[in-house]
């Protein structure tokens, strides 16, 4: 008798790793929203499908959903846990990866990195010129972070060894990391009115949806830099167009959009005081790899029935 491989559904394609490690193990079915599947026991989510109640009653026998990454704001896990269903996904192991992005966002942003290698590379640089470009000071400023947690607690540790003031605001206080990292608690409205940068870290869900917007915006000095490394829907995307092309906060960089990708022609990508990069926070080689066989881990315990590794919880 042969054996039956279980069936699992990923939206693609996928990365060469996933599929040689899973080579003779599984077979993949392609994305599929409309068709009813009684054969396919695993979803596994790559770049951010939607996973909603009504998905999922279409997969009768599924097991387990693994998720290639730790965001799983695409993920309903209140349907999904109504349905038994364990979810996975891969933490712990790319903060540094994503810390280094935010890093990369404030010092590009800060010192007008990306302006500065164009204007470099353009017929106009002919002389040097010590008025041209002034950017902001990174060491002595003040780092604000919004949600210190694995992935915040990262960016303290870098904003310390650039000399900077780190303060932080979270639903609940962290004393132990505080005192690790060296980071000051301070309510939403008060580090807003007093980061130079403003690093967003924190997970999308009901309460942080939207959570800088035209007021929050106005309450940051017109000389701060805000820097998204969470997910773009934590930031009202027209509010923060209007904000930096009034000049009303003084730059930003973005790894996250909503929508993602903005639409070709959106003037937010016209703007110079803007870096902006596709969704790169934990693209290493090193990192992507253990994301990979974070979630293969994952996929194979939900697939034996046994106890997910990295199981998140609604
Ligand atoms: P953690 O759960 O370790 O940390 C999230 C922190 O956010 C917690 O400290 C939490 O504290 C805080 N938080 C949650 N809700 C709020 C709120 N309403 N206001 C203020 N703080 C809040 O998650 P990670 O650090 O591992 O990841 C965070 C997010 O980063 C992920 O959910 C994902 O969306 C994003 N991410 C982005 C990547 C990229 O490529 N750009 C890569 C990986 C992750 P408390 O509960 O006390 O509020």
């Amino acid at each position: 008798m042969t054996m039956q491989l279980p069936r699992v559904m990923a939206d693609g394609p996928l990365a060469p790793i996933i599929l040689e490690s899973l080579q003779g193990e599984v077979i993949w079915v392609p994305w599929s929203t409309t068709a009813t599947h009684n054969d396919v026991v695993a979803l596994y989510t790559y770049g951010h499908p939607r996973v909603d109640g009504p998905l999922l009653d279409r997969f009768p026998g599924l097991r387990v959903i693994s998720n290639y990454g730790v965001g799983v704001d695409h993920i309903d896990l209140a349907a999904a846990a109504a349905r038994k269903i364990p979810v996975g996904n891969t933490p712990g192991i790319l903060d540094g990866a994503t810390a280094d992005m935010g890093f990369a966002l404030l010092l590009s942003t800060a010192r007008r990195v990306v302006e500065g290698d164009h204007y470099a590379r353009s017929p106009e640089f002919t002389t040097y010129d010590p008025g041209y470009m002034l950017g902001y000071e990174v060491h002595g400023a003040t780092l604000g972070i919004i949600g210190l947690g694995r992935i915040g607690a990262q960016v303290a540790k870098r904003g310390r060894g650039f000399d900077m003031r780190v303060l932080y605001h979270n639903r609940h206080r962290r004393p132990e990391t505080e005192a690790a990292v060296g980071a000051q608690y301070r309510s939403l409205d008060e580090l807003l009115a007093t980061s130079d940068y403003v690093m967003l870290c924190c997970p999308l869900n009901d309460a942080t949806r939207g959570l800088i917007n035209r007021q929050t915006l106005a309450r940051m000095k017109p000389s701060a830099v805000l820097i998204n490394i969470a997910r773009g829907g934590v930031v009202e995307t027209q509010d923060l167009y209007e904000a930096l092309a009034t000049k009303r906060i003084a730059a930003a960089g973005l790894d996250v959009t909503e929508p993602e990708p903005l639409p070709r022609e959106h003037p937010l990508l016209k703007l110079p005081n803007v870096v902006i990069v596709p969704h790169l926070g934990s693209a290493t080689i090193q990192t992507r790899r253990r994301m990979a066989e974070l979630s293969i881990e994952n996929l194979r315990a939900g697939l034996a029935g046994r106890p997910i590794t990295h199981e998140v919880r609604a």
